[in-house]
């Protein structure tokens, strides 16, 4: 009798969900020990100046290293750490992490590199968040103002008060505060105009739709980037992968573009290794010193 519970109990399980619910299942379970067991890691990818050709910035981008799959991406397990709260410690061991990377790498003679750190809405939305993140910078020591966190549209929607005091309090603690996937959600200009901002991230949809003549998507960027300028914040284009698409934003005086042309997110050491090699950068002048030739 036992066994064939067991039985239907293991026949529900795997005739009642799919493979994409199975491994959501797994992974919320998974999760949970994810930080503990060391699996998650911090990958960088660099920022790119477009006046000046140098590296910045670079925002940081979370992995996570499961002992049977390998390498799975944020967009897998960030919404299954939202819906159960594990974003609050994940969140919390990214802040901490970074902060100690800036830390180890100020004392380098690198150049200050600013990182930035996404922050999802429910992350961003919890009561103690400053008291948080106070704590996280009174341990590490960082200097903030190599801070930067990316929120979404939809973050400064949700609670438009509570969103502006956040924002004031974290500007006051030095940190930088810049819009991710700019263009894709609903903010007004007038909200964005009250609003204590460093830089527009243009979503990378209207970056890649910039290959052939489409002028839909580059009006939307001219017009991102003369709002950004008249709001006197600095403007970033990510997903930039081709050279048609540098030379497009160039053109229109975006201030920094991030995107596989230059690299992808790599882990932290291979980071600062083509940093000191100067290996980010040549491809950007490489290439546009064929596109005049
Ligand atoms: P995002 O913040 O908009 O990050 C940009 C995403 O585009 C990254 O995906 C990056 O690897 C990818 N990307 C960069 N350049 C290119 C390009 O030239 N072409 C294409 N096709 N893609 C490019 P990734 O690393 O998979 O992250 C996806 C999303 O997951 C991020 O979008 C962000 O919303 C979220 N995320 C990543 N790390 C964290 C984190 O530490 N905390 C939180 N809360 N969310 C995170
Ligand atoms: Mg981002
Ligand atoms: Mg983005
Ligand atoms: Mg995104």
């Amino acid at each position: 009798r036992a066994k064939e519970q067991g039985k239907n109990k293991y026949n529900v399980f795997h005739t009642g969900m799919n493979m994409q619910t199975y491994r959501s299942f797994i992974m919320q379970n998974d999760l949970r020990k994810a930080i503990e067991n060391e699996e998650l890691e911090l990958y960088y990818q660099p920022r790119i100046n477009l006046q000046n050709q140098q590296v910045l910035g670079a925002e940081a981008l979370i992995r996570w290293n499961h002992p049977n799959w390998g390498i799975v991406r944020p967009n897998e397990f960030i919404p299954l750490a939202e819906e159960t709260g594990q974003i609050i410690p994940i969140g919390e061991w990214v802040l901490r992490s970074v902060c100690e990377q800036i830390c180890s790498w100020e004392n380098t003679e690198l150049s200050p590199i600013r990182i930035a750190v996404n922050f999802s809405a429910k992350q961003f939305l919890q009561v103690d968040l400053i008291e948080r993140i106070q704590q996280i910078l009174d341990e590490t020591q960082v200097n903030p103002q190599l801070l930067e966190i990316e929120i979404t549209e939809s973050v400064l929607l949700k609670n438009e008060e509570l969103t502006l005091k956040t924002l004031q309090l974290l500007r006051k603690m030095g940190i930088s505060i810049s819009i991710d996937d700019f263009g894709t959600g609903y903010s007004s200009l007038h909200y964005l105009s009250h609003l204590p901002l460093n830089s527009l991230k243009i979503d990378q949809s209207f970056v890649q739709g910039i290959t052939e003549n489409e002028r839909k998507n580059k009006s939307i960027i001219t017009s991102i980037i003369s709002l950004a300028k008249s709001l006197n914040l600095s403007v970033i284009a990510e997903g930039v992968e081709t050279t048609e698409q540098l030379h497009f934003l160039a053109s229109q005086n975006c201030d920094e573009i991030q995107g596989y042309l230059c690299s992808p997110p790599v882990p932290a050491l291979q980071f600062i290794e083509a940093i000191q090699n100067n290996a980010f950068v040549p491809m950007i002048s490489e290439r546009k010193h064929t596109a005049v030739t």
